[in-house]
């Protein structure tokens, strides 16, 4: 383990690596295999009991995917973490060892479209439900949760209003009920938040986005914090004897790994949501320049987002990195270095000036996408919330008259150009 003192710069590019034993190969190697040989009979039958811990069938475990595993839990502060094939196969995989038939979830209303079907619809196909509330009325959240409430979840940085959620505030509800909080951070990137600082149980991610940086990949992370009681009586997962694993209890034999290894030993075993070796590397080699990419997107995305305040064609920008969001006092404490590069904006001309700007733009792409190098930009009412009430789209911050950009790493002033002349189209000049 690399010592947790280092610097995050540090941790992004060594966390979880080391030169690969058979080679002295310095870049971690995609192991690009299927099964691993066993030693002996004696080796495979421990390995298969869990008594010891090694690699079996990549299914389960493959060395380059756990180096990213242990590079995500590093980064984000927890004991451990599983990858999984995308950000909403990690999402159910968090949610599988809580749930059962009848238990619920109670999430925030700002959630990213695609979570709040997964949520609303797909989920109900388990017996399993989500409750939305307004994550800031912590009274309402409180009500809410109800003896068959097994998670709380919200994200950091809300896609695609920028709504900052107050962790803490959330955390200390939860924890009086005694049910986990889980926080997306795929906005944020835990260079930017890190949720279990803050008391978040569980943190998931979507490394399709800012974490691979480069738009070639899906991936998703679980990190678990290691501080919850999975013995308080509501999660027979961990508490009880596992019959699909020879009555083993993960929470007495793994204590604060508990989830973690529940996540690959019948979670990765069962569901299948595998990162495969080949996303793992890439997304590995996103994670080396994090840092570097983040503090260029903010930066970028406070420029243009000024720009954009200022332009009378806009009717508000909803950046939490500007005075003007309602998020931005919280920024300071839970995003101290910037509200990362996803945000919204309204136009005066409503749905069909936006339409117009979409296919106006030249140097934004047009896509289902965020956190690329390149800047995005989509009209999330007609795509990614399309499934979603025009009540739901509103309370998630994409009403019809409002578009989503993803601001990119290339230069401000070209991309400040590119609006300008695609607000000429759609609005006239300013
Ligand atoms: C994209 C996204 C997801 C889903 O991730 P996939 O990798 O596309 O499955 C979940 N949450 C947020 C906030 C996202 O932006």
């Amino acid at each position: 383990m690399t010592p947790p003192t280092h610097g995050f710069d540090t941790l992004q590019i060594h966390a979880g690596a080391r030169p690969d034993p058979a080679t002295g190969a310095r870049q971690t190697p995609i192991y690009q295999t299927t099964a691993y040989v066993f030693r002996d009979a004696d080796h495979a039958a421990a390995l298969f009991n869990l008594q010891e811990v090694g690699y079996i069938y990549s299914r389960l475990t493959n060395p380059t995917v756990a180096a990213l595993q242990e590079r995500m839990a590093a980064l984000e502060g927890g004991v451990g973490a599983v990858c999984c094939s995308s950000g909403h196969a990690a999402q159910i995989m968090a949610l599988f060892p809580l749930m059962g038939p009848g238990k619920n979830i109670v999430a925030s209303n700002r959630l990213y479209g695609g979570t709040v079907t997964q949520f609303s619809q797909t989920i109900r196909r388990f017996g399993w439900s989500a409750k939305f509330v307004d994550i800031d009325d912590t009274d309402a959240l409180a009500a809410a949760i109800d003896d068959d409430t097994r998670a709380v979840f919200c994200e950091s940085i809300a896609n695609p209003g920028g709504h900052i959620a107050d962790i803490e505030a959330i955390a200390a509800v939860s924890d009086a009920k005694g049910v986990p909080l889980i926080v997306d951070n795929t906005t944020a990137t835990p260079y930017l938040c890190r949720p279990i600082e803050h008391g978040a149980t569980l943190v998931v991610h979507s490394m399709t986005k800012y974490l691979t940086g480069n738009g070639t990949v899906t991936g998703g992370a679980i990190i678990d914090s290691g501080k919850f009681d999975w013995s308080n009586g509501k999660f027979p997962s961990f508490s009880e004897p596992e019959p699909a694993y020879h009555g083993l209890k993960f929470h007495e034999t793994f204590g604060p790994l508990a989830f973690t290894f529940h996540s690959i030993a019948i979670g990765l075993r069962d569901l299948g949501m595998t990162l495969n070796p080949q996303a793992a590397h890439y997304t590995m080699m996103g994670i080396e320049t994090l840092s570097l990419r983040m503090d260029r997107h903010v930066e970028n995305a406070v420029k243009v987002a000024q720009w954009l305040e200022q332009d009378p064609r806009v009717a508000y920008v909803t950046y939490a990195g500007l005075p003007s969001s309602p998020s931005y006092a919280r920024m300071a404490k839970y995003c101290p270095k910037g509200a990362s590069s996803l945000f919204t904006f309204s136009l005066k001309g409503g749905y069909e000036d936006c339409v117009k700007l979409i296919d106006a733009v030249e140097i934004f792409s047009h896509v289902a996408n965020l956190g690329d190098t390149r800047s995005l930009i989509i009209h999330s009412a007609s795509t990614t919330h399309r499934q979603l009430t025009e009540e739901q789209q509103i309370a998630a911050g994409a009403a019809p008259d409002v578009v989503r950009l993803s601001i990119g790493t290339e230069d401000a002033d070209d991309l400040i150009a590119d609006l300008d002349q695609a607000l000429t189209k759609a609005s006239g000049p300013a």
